[in-house]
């Protein structure tokens, strides 16, 4: 189970391995983009750790609502939106639980999905951040779910951008040029997935 307080420090921990990433993402974004996706997600995640930390919180829905109006309102961007709204679904799912079983994750997960589906109209193959966050999805619902191997499916996901062909966003103009790239997003939805499995423990 994850306590508000490992709930806080997933978002820390994101936040770091984002802010480390930062040139890398952007790098990523620039082939099959505008390049700015790192800086993107390292204003929003800043701004999400101080929101947090000069807050205290009861319960898992409240943390997660902070960080995602802040995402909402800080990053723009196609991310910003579609990030925050993944996050706001799943603060409406764990509203008022004050720490998070695995079935919690999961329905957390499941309707972030849904958000994103909504809001983003991609889905499954289309090379965006769904691409990781169906396969942990499925993952989750099938599986007891094991540190290791969330951070598995997720690298997976992650990976297997590279060789489709963008649908949406930006990175849909450069049509079959768009192929042979790791999705940013994707990645920066790899990073957070491998710091909820390194907030397990
Ligand atoms: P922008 O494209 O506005 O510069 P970012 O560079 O921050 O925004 O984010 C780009 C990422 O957003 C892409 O790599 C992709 O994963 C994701 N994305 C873009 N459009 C969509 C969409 N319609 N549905 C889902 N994800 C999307
Ligand atoms: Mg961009
Ligand atoms: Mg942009």
């Amino acid at each position: 189970d994850l306590s508000v307080q490992d709930l806080k420090r997933w978002l820390h921990l994101s936040n770091q391995k984002i802010q480390e990433n930062k040139a890398f993402l952007s790098e990523l974004d620039q082939p099959i983009g505008d390049g700015d996706h790192g800086h993107n997600m390292a204003r929003g995640f800043q701004e999400v750790a101080e929101k947090i930390e000069s807050k205290g919180y009861e319960e898992t829905g409240a943390l997660m609502k902070d960080a995602a109006m802040t995402l909402i309102s800080k990053v723009g961007g196609a991310a910003g939106p579609l990030y925050g709204t993944a996050f706001l679904k799943a603060a409406d799912e764990w509203k008022g639980e004050t720490s998070l079983t695995d079935d919690a994750f999961v329905r957390g997960l499941e309707a972030a999905v849904e958000g994103l589906r909504t809001r983003g109209k991609a889905d499954r193959g289309g090379k965006t951040l769904l691409d990781v966050w169906l396969p942990v999805l499925d993952y989750g619902k099938e599986n007891k779910i094991e540190p290791d191997d969330l951070k598995q499916v997720a690298i997976e996901g992650m990976q297997r951008t590279n060789g489709m062909q963008a649908k949406k966003g930006r990175a849909a103009y450069f049509r079959e040029q768009s192929t042979a790239h790791i999705d940013p997003g994707a990645y920066s939805s790899y990073l957070l997935f491998e710091a909820w499995s390194e907030s397990m423990n």
